[in-house]
């Protein structure tokens, strides 16, 4: 199933183009994405009846926003691809690197990104949405608890990132616009295996990051229970999984974007995001 956000409505995004939920279902579910996911098991199993399959709307791809756009806790992993970590110096770390995305940097998949200085650096990750409430859950039930997976960009401005005495995650990676995510959330049947997705990303169309989601050192299970092991995870709630190597940071000399710049996010069996980069 593919489900999305179109002018901040939920809809299923079909061959034939999108159905609002809630509309086809009579009500039951929706209008927002966010309270689709509060009813998710419910809202697939309608969404493999007959009832769900009618009524099927061209639209325009630019009026699509976030799959989730205003959860309550958007978490980022840090040093997740080892040669990631080893670009950056740092060895292959024992538990997930955590930080907070503050929700208010969430954007969509056609928002363009005010750059608030000439040090913000491009990240492409696979974003997980959680579709079932998640505490104590074991890697065996990770992928139970996921809605879906969608493309993310976890857009960092260096210089606060590692303002000292200690690296300042949270403020870095959170500056509006910072964090869009779309197009559209797939679910992990649609994808033939959802632990081993190729993802990439080009500025200006040249390749800065390739690699492959089995090439995560904490994957989407094993994130689902060292999380779930401390906090709730609650539907709507989004996990950027982190970032393989090729970051401007790592470069040499260093490369960061530019106003006019144009990054193309793309995961295997998802699809692509553009994100533009716009004067601050
Ligand atoms: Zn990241």
């Amino acid at each position: 199933m593919r489900f999305g956000n179109l002018d901040g409505r939920a809809v299923l995004i079909t061959d034939g183009g999108a159905i609002d939920v809630h509309t086809a279902s009579d009500g039951r579910f929706g209008p927002s994405p966010a309270e689709c996911y509060e009813q998710w098991a419910d809202l697939r199993a309608w969404a493999g009846t007959a009832a769900a399959s009618g009524a099927a709307a061209a639209f325009d791809p630019a009026r699509l926003g976030a799959p989730s756009p205003n959860p309550r806790q958007s978490i980022g992993i840090g040093l997740n691809y080892a040669k990631h970590a080893a670009e950056g110096g740092i060895p292959v770390p024992e538990w997930p690197t955590t930080f907070t995305k503050f929700p208010s940097c969430l954007g969509g998949p056609n928002d363009p990104v005010a750059l608030p200085s000439a040090g913000v650096d491009w990240e492409v990750e696979l974003v997980v949405v959680i579709g079932v409430t998640a505490h104590k859950v074991g890697r065996a039930d990770g992928w139970a608890h996921v809605a879906g997976l969608t493309i993310g960009q976890d857009l960092s401005e260096r210089k606060v990132q590692m303002r000292p005495p200690v690296p300042q995650f949270n403020l870095g990676k959170s500056f509006p616009g910072f964090g869009p995510t779309g197009p559209w959330l797939v679910t992990p049947d649609e994808l033939a295996n959802p632990d081993d997705l190729a993802l990439s990303c080009t500025v200006n169309g040249e390749t800065m990051q390739d690699s492959r989601t089995s090439d995560l050192i904490f994957s989407v299970p094993v994130l689902i229970e060292e999380l779930s092991g401390i906090i709730t995870l609650l539907p709507g709630d989004v996990i950027f999984t982190g970032t393989p190597e090729g970051v401007g940071m790592a470069r040499k000399p260093p490369r960061f974007l530019a106003p006019g710049d144009e990054i193309v996010s793309t995961i295997e069996g998802i699809g692509s995001m553009t994100t533009r980069l716009v004067a601050g």
